[in-house]
């Protein structure tokens, strides 16, 4: 085996982008590989760390998109790469369900104990974060005995039939993938960019929307969760309004209902938070977790009240894979790596050096409608200049221009005009800086 030295953490192309070799590697991906995956930048990559990702041409590319938000503690970091090595050597399967094993249970120990609330909590590991979503659905159905299940405006909970049910996008998510699963009831999300009013205003009026509806429409009575990213991911980094979460748990709590907090995206660290909803002090009956979670492994995890996490019967719950060892292993990495590097702290700092850049750039551009998020989590909402009206062929041309300079950015939205920036935590500034300044040329270039 030879030993990998890590990548030098700096931009540099070699070749355009794609190059040669990607190009032709592309061509077998379209023989070989469904029509209906979409590709972000068109490059095969042949090796990663930390921040940069090295394509088989050589490029090193600047990764501001931690494949949506999972490579939090960095590619390949050497905690995760240690503990994998150690128990993919020691075994690699048993089945949780069939026989225990220890990192699956240390793993619920760390998420029960890191979760917010100093509640009595239990875990569920599965594999995916709709995988997750599913069962906290179906866990608080149990729990409740109700059907309903209300989720919101511009939400993104994943591509499996419930979860497309849960999830608001039609395209590209919905469109054909129907029928869908029934008592999903959708109400408005405060999105502040295109409400009107101050922000307590906003918050007044989206509770008394939500509120009335749930009351007139479907019945408190009816309602087993409200479900909820705390900062919305693929809508377009929507931060709600302050108050309004809170006052979504409390009324949660006032009508049985049990309250989801769908941290998938927003979780570990990210937010410079360990979970989005300490930002207000919100305590969620049930927390969804995924990406983050194992630095690159298909992990994730429901995390609930013991009463709630209990209330199904032996067996009414589990998955052949779920909380494979090796994904357990790399998640204990992951979550030392968060600890040990401070990387909640990290993401506080990255949001202080990209929320002033992304400020700077709005005032320069005003192709830049608002700039938002919170920590390692901020987009840019692109408009038509003195307008609120999408402007998706700017986040086109300023997507691509990027990636021909070696910087991968991601992008979002209900109306596909937010670029997105979640960078590793682990980036050094340098680095974020020289992605910031061809963002900067990317937009005198429109
Ligand atoms: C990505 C995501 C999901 C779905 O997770 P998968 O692992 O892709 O199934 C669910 N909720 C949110 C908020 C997400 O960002």
């Amino acid at each position: 085996m030879t030993t990998l030295t890590n990548l030098t953490q700096e931009r540099r192309l070699v070749t355009a982008i794609p190059g040669p070799k990607s190009t032709e590697a592309l061509k077998r991906r379209t023989e070989a590989t469904s029509g209906g995956l979409g590709m972000a930048i068109p490059v095969v990559i042949e090796r990663a760390s930390d921040a940069i990702l090295l394509d088989i041409d050589g490029n090193q590319i600047i990764d501001l998109g931690s494949g949506i938000g999972v490579t939090n503690v960095g590619n390949a970091a050497q905690r995760v790469v240690d503990r994998v090595i150690e128990q993919v050597q020691a075994f690699t399967h048993t089945c949780f369900t069939v026989a225990p094993y220890m990192n699956y249970i240390e793993v619920c120990e760390k998420l029960n104990a890191m979760t917010p609330g100093s509640h009595k909590k239990k875990s569920l590991l599965v594999n995916s974060g709709a995988e997750a979503v599913e069962n906290a659905v179906k866990i608080a159905r149990h729990y409740t005995k109700r059907p309903a299940i209300v989720v919101f405006e511009h939400s993104y909970h994943g591509r499996t039939n419930l979860t497309m049910a849960l999830t608001a996008k039609n395209m590209p998510y919905k469109e054909g993938f129907g029928p869908f699963a029934p008592e999903i009831y959708r109400v408005p999300m405060p999105y502040s960019f295109h409400w009107v009013g101050d922000q307590a205003t906003i918050t007044e009026d989206a509770i008394d929307m939500v509120t009335h509806k749930i009351d007139k429409e479907i019945g408190a009575h009816n309602v087993a969760a409200i479900l909820i990213e705390p900062i919305q991911g693929e809508g377009g980094f929507i931060v709600p309004p302050k108050g309004f979460l809170p006052a979504l748990a409390k009324y949660s709590k006032d009508n049985g209902i049990v309250f989801i907090a769908d941290e998938v995206q927003t979780g570990f660290a990210r937010t410079g938070h360990m979970f989005a909803v300490e930002e207000e002090g919100v305590v969620p009956d049930m927390v969804v977790t995924a990406k983050g979670i194992a630095g690159g492994l298909p992990l994730a995890a429901v995390t609930g009240r013991a009463e709630v996490m209990d209330s199904v019967h032996a067996s009414g719950l589990g998955g052949t894979y779920g909380g494979n060892p090796i994904a357990c292993a790399a998640a204990l990495g992951a979550m030392e790596t968060i600890e040990e590097e401070n990387l909640v702290a990290r993401a506080k700092h990255i949001g202080e050096i990209l929320g002033s850049s992304l400020r700077e750039l709005a005032k320069k551009y005003p192709v830049i409608g608002e700039v938002r998020g919170r920590g390692a989590m901020q987009a840019i909402e692109l408009v038509e200049p003195g307008t609120k009206n999408p402007n998706t062929a700017a986040m086109g041309v300023v997507v691509k221009y990027c990636q021909s300079q070696g910087v991968l950015v991601l992008t979002a939205g209900t109306y596909s005009n937010v670029v997105r920036f979640l960078p590793p935590l682990v980036i050094t500034d340098e680095l974020l800086k020289d992605a910031l300044s061809v963002l900067d040329d990317a937009f005198a270039s429109l």
